[in-house]
């Protein structure tokens, strides 16, 4: 018993993920779930599409079924200060403008701020010299680092699940898609309305999936025990005519 329970005490450890917020937990998203994006490419490196990989991070973000999230490509900017639209830059000076990251160690970094929901944010990506220059890393590394701080400036922290986007590093990620944590995460902070407002929201009986009730009942269940009885007889029919060697 000692034995199961350290056993199921590992399971229930190493599977309990969870999603987490960028801010505290009494704010939550962007007001209407609608957010934009607009990109600095004043010391963007040449050959890095910013501009496509906060596009596609945008579809990637957009096709969670249960949230009703928005996220758009609003076009270029010249500011270099979180607003709304979330402002993204590339940065020359990269420890220096993100209050000391790792210019060899991190690629880029996001935030957003606000009292009741999200009202600012910005991400800045590492144009710094050095391995995390977003022109030495590889195209899907950038897409898988570009939607994490995206997911960032919406609104979530890191996720526990290595799988997860929202994990903190993208070392253990070989494809970029969310997992069920990020869905999960992304539909907190955005659920989707499944109904209008002062609708009554019900569920119904799938007839096609109840037993028969009934005289119905009986049937079924009289086809159900002797059907066995059938098989047999009919193997045993088919045995008495097999030829004798
Ligand atoms: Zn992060």
């Amino acid at each position: 018993m000692k034995i199961l329970s350290i056993i199921s005490t590992f399971i229930f450890v190493v599977t309990a993920h969870s999603f987490t917020l960028s801010n505290n937990s009494s704010v939550k998203g962007w007001k209407d779930g609608e957010v934009t994006f607009v990109v600095n490419t004043a010391n963007c490196p040449a050959g890095v599409d910013v501009i496509k990989a906060i596009k596609d991070a945008a579809e990637i973000w957009n096709q969670v079924p249960t949230s009703s999230l928005k996220v758009k490509y609003g076009g270029t900017t010249t500011a270099t200060t979180d607003g709304d639209p979330i402002v993204v830059r590339c940065s020359v000076n990269f420890s220096g403008d993100t209050g000391g990251a790792d210019e060899d160690g991190t690629v880029g970094v996001a935030r957003a701020n606000g009292t009741d929901r999200l009202a600012s944010g910005q991400m800045i990506l590492n144009a710094s010299t050095g391995d995390a220059n977003i022109a030495n890393v590889s195209k899907k590394a950038l897409d898988i680092v570009v939607t994490h701080e995206m997911g960032h400036a919406l609104g979530l922290g890191h996720s526990q699940s290595t799988s997860a986007v929202m994990y903190y590093t993208y070392s253990f990620k070989t494809d970029l898609n969310l997992t069920q944590d990020d869905i999960d995460g992304i539909s907190y902070l955005y659920p989707k309305d499944e109904f209008d407002d002062n609708m009554f929201a019900g569920c119904g009986l799938v007839s096609s999936q109840l037993p028969p009730t009934g005289p119905m009942y009986f049937l079924f269940l009289s086809l159900i025990l002797l059907l066995p009885l059938l098989v047999y007889l009919k193997l045993k029919s088919k045995l008495k005519i097999l030829p004798q060697y």
